[in-house]
């Protein structure tokens, strides 16, 4: 490990307990903007305090949280990722491994079925998709697990050569129906979305969706609509989570679980943030940018001066009404807006001042 990793470890640490901390006590939230308004002293801004119900429980001294979702179904956070698992009579059934929770995936998993009396052993491994933040601890788990994905999962990990991710040797092109020693999970592949190859994992008996990258209970999406791939199929894979009749969500991501609510709330504020940036293009005059850059020729810098204005006026009322209601919309909504008015220029064709034939 290099000092510099030895120090972002550390610093991990010190955020998880401050947010471990504002978890139990909502009050202290208050404390986390006071120390975001010291951070300031530094260059860095300030943004606005995370609303309590965004926080998910308290982690352990390992750093993890591991909890029943219901019957034999659980989940493991460390606050910023999150993975799932089912005990089994013969096994256990993870989804995903994401490297920051790494060994304590394997403490979770020993913690539970110590309890619950089920075999420790981890025999099938889900993969969500193929990104590295979310099964790079594939390797952690040695050859002889199954290791289950989409087909395009099996493409991009042979493709990315990464020991750490070792591809897929099970897998499916449309549904997958996983039974393992009386536990069911339904894998369902409805498109492109965050990534090309991003599924639907769904336990039935638990009521319980896991779908990675796509809706993100309490919090905003990550920057740019999660840095996904393809920002129409991603929008309409909100919905199609919708679709399942679930009633706990796993997300992936943050402390917490979902709930229908954050499901539709997050809709909202997406359709929210489509309607603002359309009416962006629309009305957002072009003149100042191609009277400063046009006379020097430079066309990307009229460009980026349009997209970066029409981000900024896009996202300034979408942040002003959720801030308070979704944790960091005033951290992502920006580039978020960006990345829709992007997509609306060149997947839906609204293409603005930048579109008029001549
Ligand atoms: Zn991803």
């Amino acid at each position: 490990m290099t000092a510099h990793s030895g120090t972002f470890a550390a610093n991990r640490r010190t955020f998880l307990a401050a947010a471990a901390a504002a978890a139990i006590a909502p009050t202290s939230a208050a404390l986390l903007g006071a120390n975001t308004a010291a951070a300031a002293s530094g260059g860095l801004p300030n943004y606005a305090p995370i609303p309590a119900e965004a926080f998910g429980p308290a982690l352990n001294a390992n750093g993890y949280f591991v909890g029943r979702i219901d019957n034999n179904l659980y989940w493991v956070t460390d606050s910023f990722y999150q993975a799932m698992f089912l005990t089994t009579r013969t096994g256990v059934v993870l989804v995903d491994a994401p490297p920051t929770i790494g060994h304590n995936l394997l403490r979770a998993i020993e913690a539970v079925t110590r309890d619950n009396g089920r075999p420790s052993k981890i025999t099938h491994l889900v993969y969500s998709h193929s990104h590295a933040d979310h099964i790079g601890a594939s390797s952690l788990l040695g050859p002889d697990v199954v290791r289950i994905g989409h087909r395009e999962t099996r493409r991009l990990l042979l493709r990315d050569n990464d020991p750490n991710r070792p591809a897929p040797s099970v897998t499916f092109d449309e549904k997958y129906v996983l039974e393992v020693g009386g536990e069911q999970l339904q894998l369902a592949y409805h498109g492109p979305n965050h990534s090309p190859d991003n599924i639907f994992i769904y336990a039935p008996e638990q009521q319980t969706l896991m779908v990675v990258d796509v809706v993100f209970p309490g919090w905003v999406p990550f920057k740019g609509l999660a840095v996904s791939q393809d920002i129409p199929g991603w929008v309409r894979a909100q919905n199609v989570a919708m679709g399942y009749a679930w009633q706990t969500l796993v997300g992936g991501h943050l402390g917490r679980l979902g709930t229908r609510a954050d499901g539709e709330l997050q809709q909202h504020y997406v359709a929210d943030l489509d309607a603002s940036a359309r009416t962006t293009l629309a009305n957002l005059d072009p003149t100042p940018f191609f009277q400063k850059y046009g006379p020097t020729g430079n066309a990307w810098a009229i460009f980026k001066a349009y997209l970066d204005a029409a981000s900024q006026q896009t996202a300034d009322p979408v942040v002003a009404k959720y801030t308070g209601r979704l944790a960091a919309a005033d951290v992502f909504t920006f580039d978020s807006a960006y990345v829709l008015l992007e997509s609306l220029r060149i997947d839906a064709g609204v293409l603005g001042p930048f579109g008029d034939h001549p």
